[in-house]
């Protein structure tokens, strides 16, 4: 049996660290699953024992979320990068133009992917600050005839969160929230659809939660490709055809622990202890460490760092590979270093993370 001391401190962006407790239960049930005689990954989508999974697995999400009735919760696939595509297909008509917030990467790749089906124009950028912050609400233009507007509530590579969220009014609001969700209580009815890639709060790679509220689905392009359409999956409980079944039941496990920490007040108190260990090992440096992010717009889930020239932050890198660390580097794209502390990953991790930070300094300064 696996025991904590042959696991590394994980800091992985995604796929992440998944809670022990989830893992050692999967091991446990891997091959006989709830007494049939079978794994789970070995039964029909359309079985009772199945579907028991899959229908908790949604009213979780609900109970977490404290979602009004009037939301739809629904599993697909393709992860976050086929939403980019499938929000503007279902939801950008023509003669309307889509409102996109420009916070990073992912809200440039969700930007560009709509641009190829209509109208998109950018409500607000923080780019020339190299995206080291959220921009203030005050600083988001659109009219009141936008079709949507979308958001990056968490941004996976500069290591930016939003703290607020905007009042649309009748513009739906729309959110990629696929490294922040379930990290913190915020009010989901402000947004029409939410949506999620699991394998960084939520369980493995190959789910795609989304959340979506029944007025903006009503309002959806009715000539879209029938895997394409949400009203596909909402009308068939996700299981139009077949779903991910093994990481719909693993992203119930984790629901279910989220639960038994005492759901998302008890897990966002947590979060914020795990990040200000890591924020207070780059602040009390002297400039050892600098974080990328802005004060007000730093991220409790990905915390991006830098040290003085790429050969010191190789160095770090390597001490800390050696120490049992896992995840550490930055994104390809931007470099530096970056500590992912989603939900699973523990305090103890923070911590011995902050002490590694502190001995490379004094060593090292
Ligand atoms: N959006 C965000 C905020 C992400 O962090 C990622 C993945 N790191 C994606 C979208 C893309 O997700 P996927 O790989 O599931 O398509």
């Amino acid at each position: 049996m696996t025991t904590n001391k042959t696991r590394v401190h994980n800091f992985n962006a995604g796929p992440a660290a998944l809670p022990l407790e989830v893992l050692e239960q999967v091991q446990a049930e891997l091959i006989n699953f709830g007494g049939t005689g079978m794994s789970i990954l070995e039964m029909s989508h359309r079985s009772q024992e199945y579907e028991v999974v899959h229908n908790q697995a949604k009213s979780l999400l609900k109970e977490l979320l404290a979602l009004p009735p009037e939301y739809e919760v629904l599993f697909l696939q393709g992860g976050a990068s086929l939403q980019f595509a499938m929000i503007p297909m279902n939801f950008l008509p023509p003669g309307k133009k889509a409102a996109y917030v420009m916070t990073g990467v992912w809200s440039e790749k969700a930007y560009d992917e709509a641009a190829k089906v209509g109208e998109v124009f950018v409500a607000a950028s923080t780019k020339e600050d190299n995206y080291s912050r959220i921009p203030a609400l005050q600083e988001l233009a659109y009219g009141a005839d936008s079709a949507y507007l979308h958001i990056t509530s968490n941004n996976t590579i500069f290591g930016t969160q939003w703290n607020e969220f905007p009042d649309t009014g009748k513009v739906p609001l729309l959110a990629d929230m696929s490294s922040d969700i379930l990290s913190q209580p915020f009010d989901a009815s402000k947004f029409s659809l939410i949506y999620a890639g699991a394998q960084k709060n939520l369980g493995p790679a190959g789910v795609t939660i989304v959340i979506i509220r029944k007025d903006l689905l009503e309002q959806a392009n009715k000539n879209v490709l029938t895997m394409l359409r949400y009203n596909t999956y909402a009308k068939e409980n996700s299981l139009y055809n077949t779903p991910p079944t093994f990481s719909i039941y693993m992203v119930n496990l984790v629901l279910n622990w989220l639960k038994k920490q005492g759901g998302l007040e008890a897990v966002y108190r947590h979060n914020q202890q795990k990040a200000a260990v890591i924020y207070d090992a780059i602040d009390s440096s002297n400039g050892f460490y600098s974080g990328h992010a802005q004060n007000g717009s730093r991220s409790l889930m990905n915390i991006t760092f830098r040290l003085a020239n790429a050969d010191l932050e190789k160095k770090f890198l390597q001490a800390a590979k050696q120490a049992n660390f896992v995840g550490l580097a930055g994104h390809r794209l931007v470099g530096g270093c970056r500590a992912s502390a989603y939900n699973a990953v523990p305090y103890d991790s923070c911590l011995a993370l902050k002490e590694l930070m502190e001995k490379f300094r004094k060593e090292n300064s």
